[in-house]
């Protein structure tokens, strides 16, 4: 399924850290072919061509590269499961770890993961770059390096950081709370309803009070099943009585992230309250996410939101729909009673949500 390279740095046995690098895909690891006249995936084992600045590093860096290596847009959870098992498997003899991963569905995959590493203390650090590794202007060099230094970093001999996060463009960010908000700018992604949990400057400096704190005397517990039975439903104005309908009629539908506007609020037509109270008494489960980047879902604050309150919408408080939606393929997967699917979606499980 992978490859595995050793990374020569200057590490010796006293090395800061020992770190495994997942490499997954997407627009980082390319590089200019002459021959296609295009951007190839990049070979790990020519490293110290395209990045000699590893080689001045004190961390013991191993590479594992996927044999088909995804554009991340085709991302799957069972690609997220693999992710999980393959950081198991090596847990205990590395300080940390770094997924190289495209930036189109990162925060989908930081978030999955936040919830299939249970007990999480050491970092995952997910990274990638808006131009290839082989560009000359190209951001990948310091997201890379960076993520690596953030990996390794320790105080009193702990990892500073022990959760899932997305490093890109100078900020440390919280996987769950991220999502990529710009295609063509170096920032590609933001935390609206989370501080950033690290800057990078002259000096990495971190936002202690809003890290994970990390538990001792706890043992990783890796989540090996994701539900897929689950669908995204945006609203907007003109939506057709035939477009819910359908959605809501998928046929093993378990849950649905009903994207809604503003502080949680839909229209209040009876048809479209009639399908949403339908479903519900069918045992689906609706989770009320804003297509707002900040604020939270606050049911019953407005007329248009009162009536899925009273019916049982749960709602998604200032989750990201990413967060969300793997949060319902999670909770899915942890239990066939909806009372429990349902209390596991109203409690934040990884940071979530506030
Ligand atoms: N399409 C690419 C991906 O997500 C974009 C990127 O890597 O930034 O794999």
């Amino acid at each position: 399924m992978y490859q595995s390279i050793h990374i020569k740095t200057k590490a010796n046995s006293k090395h800061e850290a020992k770190i495994l690098v997942i490499y997954t895909g997407g627009t980082l690891g390319m590089v200019y072919d002459p021959v296609s006249d295009g951007l190839v995936p990049f070979d790990f084992a020519q490293i110290p061509d395209n990045l000699p600045e590893m080689g001045r590093l004190d961390y013991d860096i191993t590479v594992l590269t996927f044999d088909k290596l995804l554009d991340s847009s085709n991302m799957r959870p069972v690609i997220w499961v693999q992710l999980a098992e393959i950081i198991e498997q090596h847990y205990e003899q590395y300080d940390s770890f770094v997924i190289l991963h495209g930036t189109d569905t990162m925060a989908y995959s930081a978030s999955a993961l936040s919830y299939l590493l249970e007990n999480l203390n050491k970092p995952v650090i997910f990274t990638g770059a808006q131009l290839p590794i082989g560009a000359a202007r190209t951001d990948a060099k310091e997201n890379f390096i960076t993520a690596l230094e953030i990996a390794a970093a320790k105080q009193n001999n702990r990892p500073i950081v022990s959760e899932v996060c997305i490093y890109f463009n100078s900020v440390l960010l919280r996987g769950n709370r991220a999502r990529k908000h710009e295609s063509v700018q170096f920032n590609a992604f933001e935390s609206e309803n989370y501080p950033v949990l690290a800057e990078a400057g002259v000096r990495i400096e971190y936002n202690y009070p809003f890290l994970r704190h990390y538990k001792s005397n706890v043992s990783l517990k890796v989540h090996k099943h994701l539900d897929e039975n689950v669908v995204i439903l945006k609203l907007f104005p003109g939506i057709s009585e035939q477009v819910v309908r359908s959605v809501l009629a998928i046929e093993n539908l378990k849950g649905v992230v009903l994207e809604t506007y503003g502080a949680g609020n839909a229209p209040t037509d009876e048809w479209f309250l009639k399908h949403i109270k339908a479903s519900l008494d069918k045992g689906i489960v609706i989770y009320n996410i804003s297509q707002c980047n900040g604020g939270r879902v606050t049911q019953g604050r407005y007329h248009t939101s009162h009536y899925l309150q009273e019916i049982g919408v749960i709602s998604g408080a200032d989750l990201t729909t990413e967060a969300a939606i793997t949060k319902m393929m999670f909770a899915f997967a942890q239990s066939n009673d909806i009372a429990t699917v349902k209390a596991i979606l109203k409690q934040p499980i990884a940071g979530e949500m506030s």
